[in-house]
């Protein structure tokens, strides 16, 4: 991947960033050697900044850390037919041979996501993951606002569950629109009636319209509802039990009621009139420079 200093846009002092941690042409110092922690610290948009600590602890906490129950009872619970599943075989129908495949996020392999990471055999695509999170999964820890590489450099972006833990998702955007190529593909996946999620770095919420607006440099290729309103209800009855007695679902149990509310959404609501009581919304889209407008906009709504 063409890294360059997300500061000044500098490729050539890629180098020095991760040998000497220093931009060369901007000065700006990153932490290096070792795993790249191209972090602009001193970005407007930043929400590490000037507390490197949060980096360290989020780093460190073990969050992600995969364990073999967790994963067998994922395996076991896995929805193949969950919205996001068909998704990310829809973008991996659209990716070019080769293609580059930028995860944003990609601390952790998202929900149905896995399509997208046998690409990397499939057609020899090229998987880069960014995250602010340090984990296995991840090439390079950045921050989306100002994303390290260069730009028309990428095909694939990926950004599922992201645009609400980003305090700049317009910024985000914008970046992600900078290292696209032409005709290059975005998948965004964001929540709607969901229960705050990873406390103090959970900014937003949007509707269907508000997602496609805020994805209005891109021609839609496809978008809908993730959940159904029974998973929505399931999100915030079982949240609001957690913070009343503190009694978490064993996450067994989590998946299979999860699974359970998935079949119900299907059989019951899946008009799109329930799309206004959904979890959260998708869109697939290809960037090449026409603008949807205001007007267009308020159509949008089915
Ligand atoms: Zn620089």
């Amino acid at each position: 991947m063409n890294l360059i200093c997300p500061r000044c846009l500098e490729s050539k002092s890629l180098e020095n960033i991760l040998k000497d941690s220093t931009c060369t042409t901007c000065g700006e110092n990153y932490k290096g050697p070792g795993k790249s922690i191209i972090i602009w610290k001193e970005s407007a948009y930043s929400i590490i900044r000037n507390n490197e600590s949060l980096l360290v602890k989020r780093t460190r906490d073990g969050k992600h850390k995969k364990t073999w129950a967790r994963d067998f009872i994922k395996k076991c619970c896995r929805i193949k037919d969950s919205v996001s599943v068909k998704n990310f075989e829809q973008l991996s129908k659209l990716a070019k041979k080769r293609a580059i495949i930028l995860v944003v996020g990609g601390s952790s392999i998202g929900e149905g996501a896995e399509k997208i990471y046998q690409l990397k055999a499939e057609k020899d695509c090229i998987l880069y993951s960014i995250d602010i999170i340090d984990t296995e999964m991840v090439d390079c820890i950045a921050d989306a606002h100002n994303i390290p590489l260069t730009t028309s450099s990428v095909d694939i972006v990926v950004l599922q569950a992201v645009l609400e833990h980003v305090i700049d998702p317009a910024r985000v955007i914008a970046e992600v629109k900078r290292v696209l190529r032409d005709d290059g593909l975005i998948y965004s996946e964001t929540p709607f009636l969901q229960p705050v999620h990873e406390g103090a770095y959970d900014f937003q919420r949007y509707t269907r319209s508000g997602h496609r607006y805020l994805l209005r440099n891109f021609d839609e290729l496809a978008s809908g509802r993730t959940g159904g309103p029974t998973e929505a209800l399931l999100y915030i009855v079982s949240i609001t039990i957690n913070k009343m007695v503190g009694i978490k679902i064993g996450s067994l149990m989590w998946w299979m009621m999860i699974k359970l509310c998935k079949k119900v959404d299907n059989v019951l609501f899946s008009n799109v009139k329930y799309e206004d009581c959904s979890t959260g919304f998708y869109f697939i889209g290809r960037n090449n420079g026409r603008i949807l407008t205001t007007d267009a906009i308020v159509k949008y709504y089915r």
